[in-house]
């Protein structure tokens, strides 16, 4: 059903001023008129950001943070705009805010990442956003559920609205790691896969929550061939009341924008294509193989699954689990595969292989309370 969803691209959301990739900049928070006009400026003079953001309303985790400069932001944001002939993007989070957005000549909205995880939220904006012709950007929420997403981007398309778009930010990060939010890339790439006409932006300083990450996540984005950036951007980021490791200097964005890779996704070379294609064959081929002895190891671990039950012993054997993953890694670093994608592979089929060991032994009966 998804597929069908008929959704506009950038150049048709206004009469082709704007571009794929779509680049968008701006604070995190609009803070005083002079730093959003200051900081729309020097964008203006330095990149060719077709888009400014600033949050007029923010959703800070503990209450007593810098909560937004509320309704007065609008008009700072529309001065910037006439000033610069930027488009203008603001976060909503309340039916009140899309109407306030829209008395003030706001031209995009994007619902956040913490509005997306609640679809009463969704629903209450998407009702406010009624037959009402505006861009929305639906950040991904901060779980990683891919449904919950792609029910936001519904509920705003059944509004009417056929200028929609997503925005990837991250999703908390459950494990250690260096950056703010885990992009879980896969999950942009099965967005990409069940609805392939959505345009997908990257929001790298959300992701990063860190300045110094900001260009390879960007560039990351770009090569799974997503269709723009939103990158945090102030006049003084030392001194920005929200987000301030994470945001950056126009000059340091016109930096970042100039040394990033625009790869095309699609070329008319001929002998590229020749050469990809077969590539492609090869891979083809070997997937289908890889395929092929799973099912044949899935073959051998449900005879092994009656073999266990017949004699009474349990599914698991901690020391066999063991044994497998300390060859299987010596294995896989000898033929330079990553220790983490071996480990992960292994987990994957021990535990598709228990599942399958489990439906036997639940179907032979007797050996049940070997479960
Ligand atoms: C933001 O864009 O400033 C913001 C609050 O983002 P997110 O919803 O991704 O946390
Ligand atoms: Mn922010």
């Amino acid at each position: 059903m998804v597929d069908k969803l008929h959704i506009k691209q950038f150049e048709d959301w206004f009469d082709g001023s704007l571009k794929n990739p779509l680049i968008i900049a701006g604070p995190c928070s609009a803070e005083s008129e002079e730093q959003v006009l200051e900081t729309a400026m020097q964008i203006k003079e330095q990149t060719n950001v077709s888009v400014l953001r600033a949050g007029i309303w923010k959703p800070r985790t503990r209450p007593g943070s810098f909560e937004g400069v509320g309704e007065e932001g609008l008009d700072w944001l529309n001065k910037a705009k006439q000033a610069t002939g930027l488009k203008t993007a603001v976060e909503v989070a309340y039916p009140q805010h899309v109407e306030m957005c829209l008395n003030h000549n706001v031209d995009m909205l994007w619902i956040g990442a913490r509005t997306t995880a609640n679809p009463f939220s969704v629903q209450e904006i998407a009702n406010a956003l009624e037959g009402v012709d505006i861009p929305v950007f639906i950040k991904n929420p901060v779980n990683p559920d891919l449904a919950l997403w792609i029910g936001a981007i519904e509920r705003i398309y059944k509004t009417g609205n056929s200028k929609i778009a997503a925005i990837h930010r991250g999703f908390y990060p459950f494990e250690k790691t260096n950056l703010r939010n885990i992009p879980k890339w896969e999950l942009v790439i099965e967005l990409k896969r069940l609805i392939p006409q959505l345009p997908v932006i990257c929001d790298p300083s959300h992701i990063s929550g860190n300045a110094d990450y900001i260009h390879e996540i960007s560039q990351k984005a770009l090569d799974l061939n997503l269709d723009g950036l939103m990158i945090e951007t102030h006049r003084d980021p030392a001194v920005a009341l929200s987000d301030a490791k994470q945001q950056v200097t126009p000059a340091v964005l016109a930096n970042i924008l100039s040394t990033l890779n625009f790869r095309s996704s699609d070329t008319e070379n001929a002998d590229f294509i020749n050469h990809l294609e077969q590539f492609r064959e090869q891979i083809d081929s070997i997937d289908s193989q890889i395929l092929q002895l799973l099912a044949q190891r899935m073959d051998i671990v449900g005879e092994i699954g009656k073999y266990k039950c017949e004699n009474n012993v349990t599914i698991l054997q901690l020391k066999r689990w063991e044994d497998i993953i300390k060859t299987r890694s010596i294995t896989g670093k000898q033929l330079h595969l990553s220790e983490e994608f071996v480990l992960n592979l292994l987990q994957l089929l021990h535990k598709e292989s228990i599942q399958k060991q489990a439906s036997i032994m639940n179907k032979l009966g007797d050996c049940k309370d070997q479960l």
